[in-house]
């Protein structure tokens, strides 16, 4: 009896709750279109006081970054140059056993500030990556702008300047991000609801 009242209640929350369906997995909203405006539009103002007088180079990492550069972007004043670059995996001869390379830089940065943008960081270890590759291009300054922390997955010790909202370790879709490729076009951004 109390069983079958639980459930029944745990199914009433579900329902009321706005879920969509991408692929084999059902997500549940977890931050709506409002706040990701407004903390995106927050970070670019952080950005347009720190960087002012500076022309920044904007590094988006696609996939998953391309909906929140073109926010992001909107919100900067500053005069700016925006590059989109692209992460590629190959099996190489390294201790990991994996090389990540960086695809599309097809611009100088040499002396210049250079602003990543990314979707989320995990354990940190892409961006720790990424600082190290670009770092040998001898820019002025690098930063990190992510949309998404999930500082209980850090792995490294990262400087994350900029950082839109942090998140709990569960998996989330929408706004950019995917799942197996598919749920990037939503507004909202939605979390794995875990039905075990
Ligand atoms: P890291 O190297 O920081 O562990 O991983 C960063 C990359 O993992 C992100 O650029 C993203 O592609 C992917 N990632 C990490 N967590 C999530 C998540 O919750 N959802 C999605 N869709 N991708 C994630």
């Amino acid at each position: 009896m109390i069983n079958r009242r639980i459930f029944i209640i745990f199914a009433k929350i579900y329902t009321l709750m706005e879920t969509i369906q991408v692929k084999d997995k059902r997500f549940a909203v977890s931050i709506p279109e409002e706040k990701i405006k407004a903390e995106v539009k927050r970070v670019a103002e952080e950005i347009n006081r720190d960087y002012e007088g500076k022309e920044p180079v904007f590094l988006a990492v696609l996939n998953g970054s391309f909906i929140f550069a073109a926010d992001l972007l909107r919100e900067v004043t500053l005069p700016c140059e925006i590059s989109f670059v692209r992460l590629a995996s190959y099996q190489g001869v390294s201790t990991t056993g994996e090389i990540r390379e960086i695809m599309g830089l097809n611009m100088d940065i040499t002396g210049r500030p250079v602003i990543i943008v990314e979707d989320i960081v995990d354990t940190g270890l892409t961006m720790a990556h990424m600082l190290d590759t670009l770092k040998k291009h001898n820019p002025a300054s690098i930063d990190i702008c992510t949309l998404l922390l999930k500082p209980g997955k850090l792995q490294v010790n990262l400087d994350v300047r900029y950082c839109a909202m942090r998140i709990p370790n569960d998996f989330i879709v929408g706004y950019g991000l995917d799942y197996d490729g598919f749920g990037r076009n939503t507004k909202d951004i939605y979390t794995l609801i875990n039905m075990e």
